[in-house]
């Protein structure tokens, strides 16, 4: 019990008969109060399908205003919210105040669709980014890594292949620093790998190695080896750097958990864990050292784990770090790559409509019966056939089983939707979790896939909306940048980050700022089934909260290029604060 208490106890007790109404006494002191911001809570109610705000949504005349100013936490809940006077009185002597001094609250950042271990690998790579001659870039590596045992892989990743590409690295610097390590060094963009002879002899690579087709091995004008290969011939090398020890791939995906906690990330729900993931996450889950909560989709093309949890049943309560109920699985291939199953041909190649299905490793039979296990089902689809066979097929499990249709089943991009089966997501309860990125990204060649007609049908939140589907938000990292600004930004803009097109790529689509925070806060809380528990800042909840630099509903609304100035300054999950900046 703190001192302020007692003195207002004692003077309650000695002047009730003539003391003006108090105001209530709190009956708990808080253990952080977060003051001093413009907090959104999220807590009225969703945006009408066209984007108008609720009747309740707290603007003014001129737009956005904050709808309290201060969080009070006790026991990882939020106990308070509301001014920053009223939060005060909720302090008491072990109770720390967290000034944020006008920055923005918001609920916690979810992903709904991430892949931890890829982001943490990258995270533990030696980082090239912005060398600028080849000297500087081996320095940096022997800086780096100055006692590696020999025959040990290096690897580093980050120097700028179209910034090089008329004047690529050799392998010499670099095999002469490192005489007994392989080291691997791939690019910015990822269409070059530069390494040294260790690594080239380890992966018996030399002058007769043939490059695979979309690919070059570079040669001097003397037919020798110089270190570096071009697209698909990188993969030469790339395969052979050895797999990760479970101890390796345990730090990746603790690296990868805590990047999302500085990026501002209270959760990500893991989109497909297999046994490794799952080992690695359960013994980071028990030692208590997970930094943000993980919603673990289990892996269908992990059969024997997903029998395992067939016999355990789904966690049904949310009352751990890290929680299972979910499954992921396959249905079909990538746009890009010409492996999403269309309905009509590809665009741009004929005679084509990708695999899907059977061919493509669905096991149709498995995914089934965790559904009747209990198990919500995320089906990876994207093509407009994948996802309407995808629809298929959770409605012929559902029509048997009707109780499987209250899992929140969900399909996993649900990139090109035929007109006629956009409906279909609300009629069956499908929630379409997508990727605003991918707009941002995709649209330089989406439309050569797809024709005009098709492209329409492509990354079409809006008309999900309108057709009554629930959207989830993500950045399918490592894949895509998950940086919050980036994704806020591709919604509500439909632009590259260099801001093209200008009117946004097929605009029709584009999003609200509330819809886009709404696709990473409480959309996605509901896509997990734990909208009761986070997703909005109201008493009772988890105290999971973010704190950024910059107001996202007003930015989003009125420049939304200049989201990108934006900075995280806390992370807040259950209470704890998991990051602050300095
Ligand atoms: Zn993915």
């Amino acid at each position: 019990m703190n001192c302020n208490r007692l003195v207002w106890l004692a003077f309650l007790s000695f002047s009730f008969s003539c003391a003006p109404p108090a105001p209530p006494v709190p009956e708990e002191t808080a253990d952080l109060i977060v003051t001093g911001g413009r907090v959104y809570t999220l807590s009225w109610a969703d945006p009408a399908t066209d984007g108008t705000p609720s009747e309740a949504a707290p603007r003014g005349a001129d737009g956005w205003r904050p709808d309290a100013e201060a969080v009070a936490i006790r026991d990882g809940k939020i106990l308070f919210v509301g001014t920053a006077a009223e939060a005060a009185r909720y302090a008491g002597d072990a109770t720390r105040t967290l000034d944020v001094t006008g920055a923005t609250v918001v609920p916690g950042l979810i992903d709904s669709h991430t892949h931890v271990a890829g982001l943490g690998e990258l995270e533990s790579q030696i980082s090239l980014f912005g060398v600028a001659t080849e000297e500087e870039a081996v320095q940096r590596v022997v800086d780096a890594a100055p006692n590696v045992p020999e025959g040990e892989w290096i690897l580093a990743r980050g120097w700028d292949d179209s910034d090089w590409a008329s004047r690529y690295p050799t392998w010499n610097l670099l095999s002469e620093k490192f005489p007994r390590n392989p080291v691997v060094m791939q690019s910015l963009h990822g269409f070059a790998v530069w390494g040294n002879r260790k690594a080239f002899e380890a992966a018996r690579i030399d002058e007769s190695t043939a490059a695979p087709s979309g690919g070059r091995i570079l040669k001097d004008a003397g037919g020798k080896l110089t270190g570096i290969l071009l697209d698909r011939a990188g993969r030469l090398l790339t395969d052979a750097i050895p797999e990760p020890t479970p101890e390796q791939f345990r730090g990746y995906v603790k690296a990868g958990l805590e990047r999302m906690a500085r990026d501002g990330y209270v959760a990500v729900q893991e989109a497909g864990v297999d046994r490794s993931l799952m080992t690695a996450l359960s013994s980071l889950e028990s030692e208590g050292s997970l930094p943000i909560r993980v919603y673990a989709m289990l892996s269908a093309r992990d059969g024997d784990l997903c029998r395992e949890w067939i016999q355990k049943g789904p966690d049904r309560a949310n009352d751990r770090m890290l929680i299972t109920r979910s499954v992921k699985a396959y249905y079909d291939g990538a746009l890009g790559s010409r492996g999403a199953r269309l309905l009509e041909d590809y665009s741009d190649m004929p005679g084509h409509k990708g695999t899907a299905g059977g061919e493509y490793g669905f096991d149709m039979e498995l995914v089934a019966e965790m559904m009747r296990s209990g198990f919500q089902v995320g089906v990876h689809a994207i093509g407009d056939a994948g996802n309407r066979e995808s629809l298929d097929f959770l409605q012929s499990v559902v029509d048997a089983s009707p109780e499987t249709r209250d899992l929140r089943h969900r399909i996993e991009h649900a990139q090109v939707v035929h007109p006629d089966d956009f409906a279909r997501f609300s009629a069956l309860n499908v929630i379409a979790s997508m990727e605003p990125p991918h707009c941002a990204e995709d649209q330089r060649w989406a439309e050569a896939r797809l024709g005009p007609e098709r492209a329409k049908g492509a990354y079409a939140w809006r008309t999900l909306r309108k057709s009554g589907a629930r959207l989830a938000f993500n950045s399918d990292l490592a894949g895509s940048d998950h940086d919050i600004f980036y994704g806020l930004h591709s919604a509500i803009t439909r632009r590259t980050r260099d801001q093209t097109p200008p009117d946004g790529w097929y605009p029709e689509e584009r999003m609200t700022s509330e819809e886009a925070l709404r696709g990473y806060t409480i959309w996605n809380a509901y896509a997990a089934g734990q909208e009761k528990e986070t997703g909005t800042l109201e008493v009772g909840k988890w105290a999971d909260i973010t704190v950024m630099d910059v107001d996202p509903l007003v930015l989003g609304e009125t420049a939304p290029g200049r989201l990108f100035e934006g900075k995280i300054v806390a992370t807040i999950v259950g209470g704890n604060v998991a990051h602050e900046s300095k």
